[in-house]
Order: structure tokens, then C-alpha cells, then sequence
């Protein structure tokens, strides 16, 4: 298998495996059984003490199937699949971004230790860290994980840091982590440590997806996904992974069987059959979309500034050069592109706001909506929507440009998406 390009083994997948086995099918089925028949009372048995058992390996013997929360044939599949593009030894699937994010945090930290995060990452994750983790006694240390000595000096100064977590690219603003200096900062306090009391690693890597950066190539433990956006891609399913060591996959099985939040196997079943499968030749075209875009934002009077990765002007383009590169080895800087309406914060916050409105009533190929990795254009105005309730000067102090505004490429043609934003531009 691992002779073929990552491009055909997104779509070939392995079809057999002592997991499951479905080498007749060429499209996997949906397996829609919430409990399973045992043949004895042993065997039930045997299969609870089986069950998220480190002894006992799910990928090389057939699993005993007791219920759908616990593990089950369609999601599987989807798992081992997800676990390839990666590059990880194995992965649990949730119910959503966020459950798989506070699975693998869940896994790692309790009462009493330490999480450090950088200073910007998705809004829920934020209010996980914020409105949820003071009630179960877990600090967390908000850092700008750029800055890698200052990440080394909270390592020496807590011993209870137990998570260094973060996005790359991060959401909104595009600002990128060096992910291997930052994990070379780690592995110097973990020397010394026992395997599962180290501090680990852990990178959302919805943004950019494995066709675009393999984070565990440069040495992070675990590796999170939102499969609501660019792996689904078309937007009908919600879903979330964790990618990472065998080594805590027992505890990530347990922690969902118990938590609850586990991935539906008719919600798998779309991103097996569909997203997975055209993710490559999706990032392809929007990234094309995405180059040509932010080079004619980069160049309009209306626009104060641009971020995309594959632009030269990128604050950390050189990182982006290194590690931004799709399977094959080719830069691949991402689908989606920041940019600043120019003006004075109000000022600018009320041109981002009449971009909007403009796109929403005007363009066909640019949609108005939350959410990102579909196969339309989509766009949103933080400033005006998300938090419109903060004064523009106050959203500059929280780090949230007053005009900045996130735009995720579709796969319209790209000449489309250029003349919707222009006569959208020219309004405002
Ligand atoms: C959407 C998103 C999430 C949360 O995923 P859900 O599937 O909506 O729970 C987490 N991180 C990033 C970067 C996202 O864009």
C-alpha cells in the first residue's frame, strides 16, 4: 500500500482487515447496527474485557462487536483510512471536532496539571479552556507558542504542564507554529519522563489537513481534526478525529465510550466514501483559487492587508516553505485566506460588514456562512458577526481585527470567485 501516492490510497483505502471485511464492495457499506448478537455468555464477556484492553490488539484479531458506542465495522474503516493520511499508528473518530478535542485533552490532563495553548485558536476550543476548565481544576496557560524560548520558560517554571496545544494554521488570523521547534522545546523537559507522564503535543490540523501538513512528521503526538470541514468537504456531516500513538488509543476508546461523544457510522460513511477520497484534488483547486485570490486582494486599494501562506509577504512564508508541503513534497500553503478591509477600526469594521451584505445579496459563487472546506466559497466578517458586540477598539485589544475578514475557497472557478469579490469590493 504504501507504494502508492497518498492521493490513491485515500481512495482504495484498505478493504480488508482483521477489523472488518469488505473486499466484495468497491463502496463500503454503512453498517447500521447498534448492538451485535454474542454467541455466548463467554463471549460477551471476553469481548468487555477486550474493549480499549492494551493487551488486546483491535487491528490484528477481529474485535468481539458488542455495541456501536464501544466499536463497530463502518467507522473503523474510516479510522484505519484517517490514521494513514496522517501518518499516525492509530485513530479514534467523534461526534465532532469539539468532542475529539476535548477527548484527546481528556486523556492527557486532570485536576491539578496544566495545559498551555496558543494565545489563538478556534472560538469553542477557547471556551472549553475558559468556561470549562477552571471547574474541573485544569489551569490553562495562554502563550503565543511563536515565540519558542518563552514556551521553554513556562515548561521549566510548571512541572504540572502536562498538554502543549495549538493550530496551524490558526483560526482566524493565519499565524503559523513552528510545529518541530516547538516540539524540540518539549522533548527537552521530557527527558527523563515515563512514556505516558510526558508532556505531549497536540495540533488541530483542520486548516491545512493531512494533504497539506502532516504534523506528526515533525514530531507532534497527537494530531486533532474537525471532519465537519475540509476531510468531509461537502458539508452534510459533522465528525471529529484523533490521530496519534497506539500508546493512548485505549484511553481514547474508553474516554469515548464513557464521554459518549462517539461518531455515528452513517455520519463516517461520507467522508470514507466522499471526502476522503477527492480531499487531494479538492486542495488542489482551492488552493489554486486561494493564490489567485489573495494575490489580487494583496494588490486592491479597498484592502488593507492580506495573510495566505503562499504569499511571500506571509510574516512566516519561509516556515509555510518548510512546513506546508503536500504528500508528494509540494508547497501547499492551504484553502484559506485572511485579509483587513483598509480604515480606521470603525471604519473598517463597517466596510467588512458591507462586504458581507454585498456577497450575500450580489454573488453567487461566495457564500455567507460560519464554517469552512466545503465545495463553496464561503466567507465571514468576525468583526460584524461572531463578535459584533465588542466595540471595534476592544476587538483590536482581544486580537480580533475590527475588519479582518476569513475566507475558505470553494471549487467554483476561480475566475468567478475573483469577479464576485471585485464588484463586491467596488460597492464598498
Ligand atoms: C470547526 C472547527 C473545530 C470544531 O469542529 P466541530 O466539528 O464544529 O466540532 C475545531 N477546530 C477548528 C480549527 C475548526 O475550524
Amino acid at each position: 500500500m504504501s507504494d502508492y501516492h497518498l492521493q490513491s490510497r485515500l481512495i482504495h483505502g484498505p478493504m480488508v482487515s482483521p477489523h472488518w471485511d469488505y473486499q466484495e464492495h468497491i463502496v463500503p457499506p454503512i453498517s447500521a447496527s447498534t448492538a451485535y448478537r454474542l454467541k455466548s455468555a463467554a463471549r460477551g464477556a471476553e469481548g468487555f474485557r477486550e474493549f480499549a484492553n492494551p493487551e488486546f490488539n483491535r487491528h490484528q484479531q477481529h474485535p468481539i462487536y458488542i455495541y456501536d458506542r464501544l466499536d463497530e465495522p463502518s467507522r473503523s474503516m474510516l479510522e484505519d483510512n484517517l490514521a494513514d493520511a496522517e501518518g499516525g499508528e492509530r485513530c479514534v473518530a467523534f461526534a465532532t471536532g469539539m468532542a475529539a478535542i476535548s477527548a484527546a485533552l481528556g486523556v492527557l490532563l486532570k485536576t491539578g496539571d496544566t495545559v498551555v495553548s496558543h494565545k489563538t485558536v478556534y472560538g469553542c476550543t477557547y471556551s472549553l479552556f475558559h468556561n470549562w476548565y477552571p471547574r474541573l481544576g485544569i489551569d490553562v496557560v495562554f502563550a503565543d507558542l511563536r515565540d519558542v524560548d518563552g514556551l521553554r520558560r513556562i515548561l521549566a517554571e510548571n512541572p504540572r504542564v502536562m498538554a502543549v496545544y495549538g493550530e496551524s494554521p490558526c483560526n482566524p488570523n493565519l499565524e503559523l507554529l513552528d510545529l518541530a521547534a516547538v516540539c524540540a522545546a518539549v522533548d527537552e523537559v521530557n527527558q527523563g519522563r515515563a512514556p505516558r507522564r510526558r508532556v505531549f503535543t497536540v495540533i488541530d490540523n483542520t486548516f491545512a489537513t493531512p494533504v497539506c501538513q502532516r504534523p506528526l512528521e515533525h514530531g507532534v503526538d497527537l494530531v486533532v481534526h474537525s471532519l465537519t470541514k475540509n476531510i468531509g468537504g461537502f458539508g452534510t456531516d459533522m465528525g471529529g478525529a484523533v490521530i496519534g500513538p497506539a500508546l493512548l488509543e485505549p484511553d481514547l476508546l474508553l474516554y469515548r465510550k464513557d464521554f459518549g461523544g462517539v461518531l455515528a457510522p452513517k455520519a463516517a460513511w461520507p467522508p470514507l466514501v466522499y471526502g476522503l477520497p477527492t480531499l487531494a484534488l479538492r486542495a488542489r483547486q482551492q488552493q489554486e483559487s486561494a493564490q489567485a485570490v489573495a494575490e489580487f486582494l494583496e494588490g486592491h486599494p479597498k484592502v488593507a492587508r492580506v495573510v495566505y501562506p503562499g504569499l511571500p509577504s506571509h510574516p512566516q512564508h519561509e516556515l509555510a516553505r518548510r512546513q506546508m508541503r503536500d504528500p508528494d513534497g509540494a508547497f501547499a500553503p492551504g484553502t484559506l485566506v485572511y485579509f483587513v478591509m483598509e480604515g480606521d477600526p470603525a471604519r473598517a469594521r463597517e466596510r467588512g460588514a458591507r462586504l458581507m451584505d454585498l456577497l450575500a445579496s450580489e454573488a453567487l459563487t461566495v457564500t455567507l456562512a460560519v464554517s469552512l472546506g466545503q465545495v463553496r466559497t464561503l466567507v465571514e466578517h468576525p468583526g460584524s458577526m461572531t463578535h459584533a458586540t465588542v466595540p471595534p477598539e476592544e476587538q483590536l485589544a482581544a486580537g480580533i481585527d475590527p475588519g479582518g475578514i476569513r475566507l475558505s475557497l470553494g471549487l467554483e472557478r476561480t475566475e468567478d470567485i475573483l469577479r464576485d469579490l471585485e464588484s463586491a469590493l467596488d460597492g464598498v
